[in-house]
């Protein structure tokens, strides 16, 4: 077990987050970076992505706002670190991959039918990350009514930043981030305009199955979401953390 893909990724996120010491010369956030990602060394666990939990983002893909959090998953093959970049699959093969930036939370407790209590003490990281999306794959599954795994698991399709202190981030109802591509202003994204708040999600997950420590929760994209080519450069900014990645 302790050989398994998604523990040698957690490793990876981990030696990654060491690797950019030098570059910070911010050496008591450094520590709190450190000491997350040690309290976090158990594996990734699944992956429980929201989708429309942003109303402009529901409509400009001209879907309905949901009146309950809409949810799918993730395998934990598809997590990469954002300091690895990303591999973007052959748009000749796959047609157009999509961007989207979201607020990442990792539990480092187990959630079964929750309490917003329980679910506040349950978070142990946060981060950004790219829930990529294979967009005319999707559309076409989607279109036929089938499940949407071929569109949003492929190996890469889960990017994530190393885990910060979740403190930093109060009741994550006011919690700001942005996607630059190329210095350009792509999405804004205001937790304040979710439609589920990050707590509220948790509880209502957990009481559609179990949350287990190590699962990781990608809570939906702000609207902006469009085109990755290669040769794009992409700058995350989650509080005072930037994170640069990529694309090739
Ligand atoms: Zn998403």
């Amino acid at each position: 077990m302790s050989q398994s893909p998604h523990m040698s990724l957690a490793n990876a996120i981990v030696a990654g987050v060491n690797s950019d010491k030098n570059n910070d010369n911010d050496n008591d956030n450094d520590n709190d970076v450190k000491n997350i990602n040690e309290r976090l060394r158990a594996p990734i666990g699944k992956i429980v992505c929201v989708g429309r939990n942003y109303a402009a983002h529901a409509r400009e893909l001209g879907n309905e706002v949901p009146t309950a959090p809409m949810l799918f998953m993730k395998p934990t093959s598809s997590v990469v670190s954002m300091h690895h970049g990303v591999v973007l699959p052959n748009p000749e093969q796959f047609g157009e991959t999509h961007y989207e930036a979201e607020l990442c939370i990792q539990l480092t407790e187990d959630l079964s039918a929750a309490t917003i209590e329980q679910a506040q003490q349950a978070i142990g990281g946060v981060t950004l990350g790219l829930d990529l999306t294979l967009r005319d794959l999707q559309t076409t599954l989607k279109d036929k009514g089938h499940p949407w795994e071929r569109a949003k698991c492929f190996d890469g399709a889960c990017v994530l930043g190393e885990w910060l202190e979740p403190q930093v981030f109060g009741d994550f109802k006011n919690v700001q981030y942005q996607l630059y591509i190329n210095n350009e202003l792509k999405q804004d994204g205001d937790s304040a305009l979710m439609l589920f708040p990050v707590y509220e999600l948790l509880v209502n997950i957990s009481h559609a199955f179990s949350l287990q420590a190590g699962d990781v929760i990608m809570t939906g994209t702000p609207s902006g979401v469009g085109i990755l080519q290669a040769g794009d450069a992409l700058t995350f900014k989650l509080s005072d953390h930037e994170w640069q990645v990529q694309v090739r």
